[in-house]
């Protein structure tokens, strides 16, 4: 689907579709349970944990916008990352990327150590150690691309084969750029999802997951497993995130359009150290990145000159951005990997992912491009005074 399409597809999901008074954006329904209309004679919901008719909207837009079957709306991103290991028993061998999501990481990592399956966590861009990973046979390999939060790039397609060849199933972690920029299943994955507390949301007043099957019945599956472990999102938090998604690509466009420039002005920048933005012609993944997506994203991270002391100064002068966690709300918000998104990983595995104190990670955010740039400008200045 292009971008048009996707656009088309966002702001018409649900719309009057309504048959009881014609409202023209599908209604909330708050109710928790259903009344059947007769003795063993159910409706298409009974109980709000199974299926709720706003619920069901929202997880039929993301399905259509990823292009997949079944759609499961989870009620965060990390229970959507749990409900997938639903499809793991004890001598199943998981792979996950070294520099996934922090949470992610640090779920794959607990739940290994109680041997609930087994785990092997590898650099992905490495071909020889990815190679003798998938040698093992895996049930399930996990892709985070473009990674959090240095930005790392994997070909989604190239990997998917080699897993396939194996026989195993492959799950991509699309929150970075949503599927305006990205489709996984269409790159062959089998399994798609997302925290979609970020840009499908995009108003930084939800958290809420959801994960896209390819084939039906792995969506069935998984949707069996959502009502039986109780992790399906509220009515609530669907409606909000369906408000949300109707604004997805005109936002993405916004705030891809200022990261090119926060880009190109942090790069010259004698402050800083590195620019990690798969937009640069030299970036590890630039050609990758070109070829399985439509947009380079708005997320970058960079490292700070003169290590944590600079970043702290940094932070301390900055007033349109807002040092939080999260990412892909309208407004810019800066954050610091090792003490924040990533503190649930150890120092070693962190320095492994190359995540060191000097690194920043910024969420570029829809304002007006020259109050980002001077709000940057200044707490740069700053970051170098003594
Ligand atoms: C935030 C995030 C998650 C976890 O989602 P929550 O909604 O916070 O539970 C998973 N993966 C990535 C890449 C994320 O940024």
């Amino acid at each position: 689907m292009s971008i048009n399409k996707i656009t088309t597809a966002a702001v018409q999901a649900g719309i009057n579709t309504d048959q009881h008074h014609g409202a023209v954006v599908a209604p909330i329904y708050l109710s928790s349970t259903y009344s059947l209309k007769g003795f063993n004679d159910k409706r298409e919901f009974d109980y709000s944990r199974t299926g709720n008719p706003t619920r069901a909207t929202f997880a039929q837009a993301i399905a259509t916008l990823e292009q997949g079957s079944v759609g499961i709306v989870t009620s965060t991103g990390m229970a959507a990352v749990h409900l997938i290991c639903q499809l793991l028993s004890t001598e199943d061998l998981v792979v996950i990327p070294h520099d996934c999501y922090g949470g992610s990481f640090r779920l794959f990592t607990h739940l290994a150590k109680r041997d609930l399956f087994k785990l092997i966590v590898v650099d992905q861009n490495d071909e020889e150690a990815l190679a003798k990973a998938l040698a093992q046979k895996p049930k399930l390999v996990l892709l985070e691309s473009p990674s959090n939060p240095l930005l790392r790039v994997v070909d989604i397609e190239q990997v998917t084969k080699a897993c396939h060849t194996v026989g195993a199933l492959v799950a991509v972690d699309n929150t970075f750029l949503s599927p305006a920029l990205q489709q996984p299943l269409l790159l062959g994955a089998d399994i798609v999802f997302h925290s979609t507390t970020k840009y499908i949301n995009g108003h930084s007043d939800v958290v809420g997951g959801v994960v896209v099957t390819k084939e039906q019945a792995l969506g069935e599956e998984l949707a069996w497993w959502a009502n039986c472990i109780g992790i399906t999102g509220s009515a609530f938090d669907s409606f909000l995130a369906l408000r949300g998604l109707k604004t997805l690509p005109v936002r993405i466009k916004q705030h891809q359009e200022n990261a090119v420039q926060v880009a190109a002005f942090l790069k010259n920048h004698p402050a800083i150290d590195v620019v990690y933005y798969p937009g640069f012609t030299d970036h590890p993944g630039h050609d990758i990145a070109k070829k399985q997506q439509s947009g380079f994203g708005a997320m970058l991270s960079f490292e700070v000159t003169g290590g944590v002391n600079s970043v702290k100064k940094l932070f301390d002068n900055l007033t349109l951005f807002t040092l939080a966690q999260s990412l892909g709300g309208v407004e810019s918000l800066i954050s610091h990997p090792q003490t924040m998104t990533h503190a649930g990983m150890d120092e070693a595995a962190r320095l492994e992912a190359g995540i060191r104190d000097s690194l920043v990670r910024i969420s570029v955010g829809i304002e007006d491009i020259d109050d980002i740039l001077a709000d940057l400008a200044y707490g740069l200045e700053q970051s170098q005074n003594a």
